[in-house]
């Protein structure tokens, strides 16, 4: 059993603000990062809204300077998965891996982010890899020359569904209304490009195909009218759900599995914060999982703090 004062669990950009900040203060925080050292932002093209970088990063690049900042102070990386979890007593509380690693921390800032949602029709999990996708950062090559359609109509389906025509000769992108949530500037973008057009007011009851994705069935919720549409991928950005499956029964969350916080980032547990989408239905910005990383380091330390000095251990403002 590996004992530690701090852990981190996820690694995006809550999570490597939070271990900037806990390092700086000498909680030597360990990273777990989970499935993908970064978090979403790692499958992201370009970041044009993260601000001081006037000339967009990509989302890798942007990963790899925030963990080389928490790095230089102290913070250190397992590359990890929490599996299960014990707070039942506590502090220290205990953490297992899929390393089959075994943790105890004083304690815990939980930033493991939010996972895409999928569209829940037939034929999509059984083509994910053979034309289903939920990142074209990741999948748009294998495109090259050829049809894709696009699921959503908020800010992924449009910034992912730009980034698509660099390969794709036509992107359709298919939005379940006639108004999309997305933002002016990715709309202004997406109505200026050639390859790509709408489709309105329009479900996927099913993804078709033969080995490969050959098609997608579709209906016009206004009219009933039912039609197939051929296509070669399928890209699907539906929105996220927070993964925060392993914490059920263990903290308090709404009923759609977002961890509650307080004003401090600490949940129903002392001793346990969090930050980033695991607990934002709401904002979900790298800007913003930044200022929660940074929110949940500050009250962690504080909590410290005040353990040390035998005072009451909550997070003091
Ligand atoms: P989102 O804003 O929740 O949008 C999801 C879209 O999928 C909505 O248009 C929604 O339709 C549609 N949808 C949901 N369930 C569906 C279903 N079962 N069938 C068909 N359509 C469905 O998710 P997101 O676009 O991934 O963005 C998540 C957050 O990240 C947002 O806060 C966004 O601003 C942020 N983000 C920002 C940027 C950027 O600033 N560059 C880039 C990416 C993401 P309705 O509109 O009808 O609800």
């Amino acid at each position: 059993m590996q004992k530690e004062r701090l852990i981190i669990i996820g690694s995006g950009p809550a999570g490597l603000t939070a271990a900037l900040y806990t390092a700086r203060a000498n909680l030597e925080p360990l990273i777990i990062t989970g499935d993908q050292l970064g978090g979403q932002i790692s499958l992201t093209s370009e970041v044009e809204n993260y601000p001081g970088f006037p000339d967009a990063i990509t989302g890798p690049e942007l990963v790899d300077l925030m963990q080389k900042q928490a790095l230089k102070f102290g913070a250190r990386i397992e590359y990890d998965y929490v599996s299960e979890v014990d707070f039942s007593s506590g502090p220290p509380f205990t953490l297992k891996t899929q390393n089959n690693k075994e943790y105890q921390a004083d304690s815990i800032i939980i930033t493991a982010g939010a996972s895409p949602r999928r569209l829940g029709v037939p034929g999509e999990d059984e083509y994910i890899g053979r034309g289903v996708s939920y990142c074209g950062t990741c999948d748009g090559f294998f495109f090259r020359g050829k049809d894709v359609v696009v699921i959503g109509g908020g800010d992924s389906a449009l910034e992912e569904g730009s980034f698509l025509t660099k390969y794709a000769d036509r992107v359709r992108i298919i939005h379940r209304r006639d108004e999309l949530r997305a933002g002016p500037v990715l709309i202004k973008r997406a109505n200026h490009n050639p390859k790509i057009s709408f489709i309105w007011n329009t479900v996927v009851d099913e993804v078709v195909g033969e080995d490969v994705v050959k098609g997608i069935r579709v209906k016009n919720i206004e009219t009933g009218a039912a039609e197939e549409l051929k296509t070669d991928g399928v890209f699907v950005f539906v929105g996220h759900y927070p993964n925060s499956t392993i914490f059920e029964g263990k903290l308090a969350m709404d009923e759609h599995g977002y961890l509650i916080t307080d004003d401090h980032m600490q949940t129903n547990v002392p001793g346990i914060f969090a930050a980033g989408e695991i607990q934002d239905p709401m904002w979900k910005q790298i800007a913003t999982s930044v200022g929660q990383g940074t929110m949940a380091a500050i009250s962690c330390t504080r909590w410290f703090e005040a353990l040390e000095d035998d005072l009451e251990p909550a997070a003091q403002a």
